[in-house]
């Protein structure tokens, strides 16, 4: 079994400690990662540092096209890539609705290549007799990106991309769950970037703080949990960073009277169970008028007990495990509390295998705000869907709880389906679908879910600081 290696100023450099990735399908282990000392993480912040100058200095055509190469060289190693992906995440190689690891190699590359054919260009904002004023955008300088173990390339490609596109160097650590693929994807682009442009730290327990505390860390950009947001933003304060937090969310989904159930239960049922819901902006709790609660519920079960969950190496799979145990144990918790309050499971909801982490795609109805499955982000394949008479109800309920990243309004009247989507508290609203993103769309969330946005012009603004020109004419 091979160890993985550091990627520090262009080199791969071992480490003195090592860890074990497990795979969650089996419990086996995938292999040693390495477990950098903060020592390795500041030579890492001074070699971005470092290449900063020079990486800066590029036009926005030099950096894309070394992006570009960098896309075309992940495309040349995309079995590799895939296979890695479902070994230490879980997901299928293919799996229900081909979207597993093809599906985030894919949007991964999807990604590289339509970021780095963005461009932020100078505007002016006066110019007469007297004076010129324009606003470039200017890169900040090192960026740490901590990153997620649901989707470990499609969020790395997110952080990294945009950050180096504008002009600024990275240091990043993957999840320790998931930091196989990032590290290999590095190896991959020390090939093309100039050394130090992008730096790869791995470890557990220490590197994400001191990452956020970092002085010579001009931003951090987070995907992740609440507290861990706001834990970074607490540590970020010394030197004022800049920060992107993207912290997941428990969105709602509102299906109206007059929905169109036989087109909508595809939809809420793919965007529900996404990556086994381990998905921030997956839907997450389903509220249902009550006239077409009972033909969602059995269109829905109908999908939902025609889904395979198994090891994402086998063919036939469309599921694969949960992550990790914690992750399992949120699941499990969740639907024990629905159970002890009498919720009734329509499908799924026992564990038949547990030589991996696994839980079956489960929908759950009769229940309520307040039952825990509801009120707490499951980031598992396990669905709440409560029913309602007044639609004034369901949009109390969907914007009660402290976060606020998607939500979705399904119906066949669009007018009246926006003007309800314009009163959900959240970042991104979808009418008649939900988890939809796209490297032209700004993505971000409100309330507890963070702030800033991913994706689009906005989001490369994010790693840019304003700097006013003002030119007099005489
Ligand atoms: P966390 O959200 O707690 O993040 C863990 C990462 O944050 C690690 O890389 C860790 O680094 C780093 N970190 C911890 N403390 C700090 C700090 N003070 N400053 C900087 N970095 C820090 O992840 P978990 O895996 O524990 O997931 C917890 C929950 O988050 C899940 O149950 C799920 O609900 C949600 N989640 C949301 C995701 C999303 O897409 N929004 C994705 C994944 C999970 P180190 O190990 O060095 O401490």
């Amino acid at each position: 079994m091979k160890d993985f290696n550091l990627i520090i100023n262009g080199k791969s450099i071992a480490a003195t400690n090592y860890f074990d990735v497990i795979n969650p399908a089996d419990k086996s282990v995938v292999a040693r990662c390495p477990k950098a000392s903060v020592e390795q993480l500041n030579d890492a912040v001074a070699a971005a540092k470092a290449a900063f100058p020079d990486w800066s200095a590029l036009t926005y055509a030099e950096r894309r096209d070394k992006l570009m190469q960098l896309a075309d060289a992940v495309e040349a190693h995309g079995k590799d890539i895939m296979t890695l992906l479902t070994k230490e995440q879980g997901k299928p190689m293919k799996g229900f609705a081909d979207l597993g690891s093809g599906f985030e190699l894919n949007g991964a590359l999807a990604w590289i290549r339509g970021t780095a054919s963005m461009e932020l260009t100078p505007e002016t904002i006066q110019d007469n007799d007297v004076a010129r004023i324009e606003l470039h955008r200017k890169p900040l300088g090192v960026v740490g990106s901590i990153t997620p173990w649901n989707y470990p390339l499609l969020i790395g490609v997110w952080h990294i991309i945009p950050a180096l596109l504008t002009g600024n160097t990275v240091v990043m650590k993957p999840s320790e769950m998931t930091p196989l693929t990032i590290l290999y994807f590095g190896e991959i682009a020390k090939e093309i970037l100039p050394k130090g442009v992008l730096n790869v730290v791995t470890g557990a327990g220490d590197i994400g703080a001191a990452i956020s505390s970092h002085e010579d860390i001009r931003k951090v950009v987070f995907t992740g949990s609440t507290p861990t947001g706001k834990a970074i933003m607490r540590s970020a304060a010394d030197n004022l960073k800049r920060l992107t937090l993207e912290l997941g969310g428990n969105d709602a989904g509102i299906v109206l009277a007059d929905a169109d159930i036989d087109a909508c239960a595809p939809k809420i049922f793919a965007t529900s169970f996404i990556n086994n819901g381990q998905t921030c902006a997956a839907l997450k709790r389903l509220y249902v008028h009550e006239s077409v609660h009972d033909q969602l519920c059995k269109a829905l079960t109908n999908i939902a007990t025609s889904m395979k969950t198994g090891n994402g190496f086998d063919e036939d799979t469309d599921f694969g495990p949960l992550q990790n145990q914690e992750q399992l144990n949120i699941v499990k918790a969740l639907a024990e509390d629905a159970k002890d309050r009498g919720a009734n499971f329509l499908c799924g909801g026992k564990v038949s295998n547990d030589n991996g982490y696994f839980y079956p795609i489960t929908l759950v109805n009769d229940i309520n705000d307040g039952s825990r499955l509801v009120d707490e982000e499951q980031f598992g394949p396990i669905l709440p869907i409560i029913k309602f008479s007044n639609v004034e109800d369901a949009i109390v309920s969907a914007n009660r709880l402290q976060v606020g990243l998607g939500g979705s309004v399904w119906s066949k009247d669009l007018e009246k389906a926006q003007i309800i989507a314009s009163r959900l508290e959240c970042g991104t609203v979808w009418i008649n679908n939900h988890a939809m993103v796209q490297p032209d769309a700004p993505f971000g969330g409100v309330k507890d879910s963070g702030f800033g946005v991913e994706f689009g012009e906005a989001g490369l603004k994010e790693y840019t600081s304003i700097q006013t020109v003002q030119i007099f004419k005489s």
